[in-house]
């Protein structure tokens, strides 16, 4: 269950996030830096890093389910990891 409907909550462990943290953004759902894994060996995903956004999950660049990408390959991109930066 999803308690929190705004963008500042972490879409994995649900807390809010501090306006002064970094973030990580995926699909429009935002992260802490920490909570930013990969869903299959658990490894942080750093910015620069590639990652799949499959399902709600992360997965890291060598991680990726082959099943489903050869069922959704068209929706499937790795992109680029962006910290976004907060300014106030
Ligand atoms: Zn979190
Ligand atoms: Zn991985």
């Amino acid at each position: 269950m999803k308690l929190f409907g705004n963008s500042g909550a972490c879409s994995a462990c649900g807390q809010s996030i501090p306006a002064s943290e970094l973030v990580m953004r995926a699909q429009g759902n935002v992260y802490h830096l920490k909570c930013f894994t990969c869903s299959t060996c658990r490894n942080r995903l750093l910015p620069g890093d590639r990652f799949h956004y499959i399902n709600g999950s992360l997965f890291c660049e060598h991680d990726r389910p082959t099943a489903l990408i050869n069922s959704h390959l068209s929706s499937l991109q790795a992109n680029p990891l962006i910290p976004d930066q907060k300014v106030c």
